[in-house]
């Protein structure tokens, strides 16, 4: 513990990459400091339903069964998830619909344990069972609209955009009296970059359930801000990206031919080392801080435009590796690769000019502290919910630390070859015809490698 508390805590740069999931920085001196969790636009936990919602259906099979004493099997399943186990729940609604397969009450019923049972597995990282259970939740019963806004919400956060924007469009024609629906619309929106859908959408939410302020006024207020100093900015092309900054800002605009000399190395280095090259152009906003509803420790972030921090005392060399940092994150958000938010992150980090060294030592100096590495459901977690800022740092040094083993293992260029597949096989079949085997395996490997260090 020693050599991790004893550290100074220089902190140059922290980087977010809000697709709503996540939130990365990275080490520009050596430590990495979060000052405060991060912010989540979505609100900090799914939506969650009361035991009074599952209805008291004459599920039948008790009765016939004869068992006058013996409690329905809703009744069972009401129990089963007080105590919060959800398979059970889950198994006993669905015993209750072999005996009644068109009662509207059971259908809800394991609608909604089918629900919150894919809530608990989204939290455990599991995403993809999560949403095929919303999917089959969804199949049974509408349900106000709630298992197809929670899977596009989960959609959302796993950066799948286009995906969860279908689902919303539809939801917003079907259900448009839930608040649920149009924030997480909104926060669409503003992934996309589209702030006046953004603010349209967050105020109907709000208007429609005044408890969804406490989460989205802050957000709300500063998309109408951004969009009120976006207007007066002055807009300035280099060769790949559209940088806007306040012209009436002296020490801004004295920064901007360092920030324009930054991106373009940066496009250059990101492509040199992951091989991407996205043709389309990304915004670049410089923002003061206080301008923008980033974190407080956070230097820069990606949410479908690059949102610069600048303070005066940002240094050139911070400049730089946040420039590096979130192109990596736009490039891969360009291209449409779809990696784990974790990979993604670990590519940020090396592209940033993050050492292994450093992120190596941090972790075994955590481990020798007593600690343990960050387990694989940890890893695909949604990395905002954390507030262990120790353990987000070794999340953010294991992914480091994993890509540098990568390349060491299976040459320099193999994540380049692994991302010119993903767009025509998927992320995990790409992985298996690049490295031979799945992303499981791999991990498992580069963790006993790591243990045995
Ligand atoms: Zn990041």
């Amino acid at each position: 513990m020693g050599a991790v508390r004893g550290m100074t805590a220089t902190f140059f740069g922290a980087l977010v990459l809000i697709f709503g999931w996540l939130t990365g920085y990275f080490d520009g001196a050596g430590v990495v400091e979060p000052k405060q969790e991060a912010i989540e636009p979505l609100g900090a936990t799914f939506e969650r339903h009361s035991l009074d919602e599952i209805g008291c259906a004459e599920d039948g099979v008790a009765a016939e069964q004869g068992q006058d004493k013996k409690p329905s099997l809703t009744e069972q399943a009401r129990v089963a998830l007080s105590n919060s186990d959800y398979a059970r729940a889950v198994s006993l609604c669905r015993k209750a619909l072999v005996a009644e397969p068109d009662d509207p009450t059971i259908r809800r019923n394991l609608s909604t344990v089918l629900t919150t049972q894919a809530h608990a597995i989204a939290r455990a990282g599991d995403s993809e069972l999560a949403l095929a259970h919303y999917l089959e939740a969804a199949e049974y019963d509408a349900n106000g609209g709630r298992p197809a806004a929670s899977r596009a919400r989960l959609l959302f956060d796993l950066g799948r955009l286009d995906e969860a924007d279908a689902i919303l469009a539809d939801l917003k024609q079907e259900f448009p009296n839930r608040a649920l629906v149009w924030q997480i619309s909104g926060s669409c929106a503003r992934a996309f970059g589209h702030l006046d859908q953004a603010v349209s959408d967050w105020s109907r939410a709000i208007e429609l359930d005044a408890a969804f302020a406490e989460n989205l006024q802050p957000h709300l207020d500063a998309a109408r801000a951004e969009i009120a100093a976006r207007a007066s900015y002055l807009l300035k092309s280099t060769s790949h990206f559209d940088l806007r900054y306040n012209p009436l800002d002296v020490g801004m605009a004295a920064r901007i031919p360092a920030i324009e000399q930054a991106l373009d190395q940066a496009y250059d280095a990101v492509s040199a080392l992951w091989g991407l090259h996205p043709s389309q152009r990304t915004e670049v906003l410089v923002l003061r801080r206080g301008e923008s509803d980033a974190v407080g420790w956070a230097s820069g972030l990606y949410d479908g435009r690059i949102r610069l921090i600048l303070d005066d005392e940002t240094r050139e060399v911070a400049l730089s590796r946040t420039m590096r940092h979130e192109h990596t994150h736009a490039a891969f958000h360009r291209l449409g690769l779809t990696l784990p938010t974790w990979i993604n992150e670990g590519c940020a980090e090396i592209a940033a000019g993050a050492s292994i060294d450093r992120a190596r030592a941090y972790l075994a100096d955590a481990l020798s502290a007593g600690q343990v590495l960050p387990t694989p459901a940890e890893l695909r977690s949604r990395w905002t919910t954390w507030s262990d800022a120790d353990r987000v740092r070794m999340a953010y040094s294991y992914a480091t630390s994993f890509l540098s083993w990568l390349q060491s293992q299976f040459g320099d260029s193999s994540p380049r070859l692994l991302f010119e597949r993903v767009p025509s096989q998927g992320f995990d079949k790409a992985v298996g015809s690049t490295f031979g085997k799945s992303l499981s395996a791999l991990e498992a490997e580069h963790r006993a490698w790591l243990l045995s260090m």
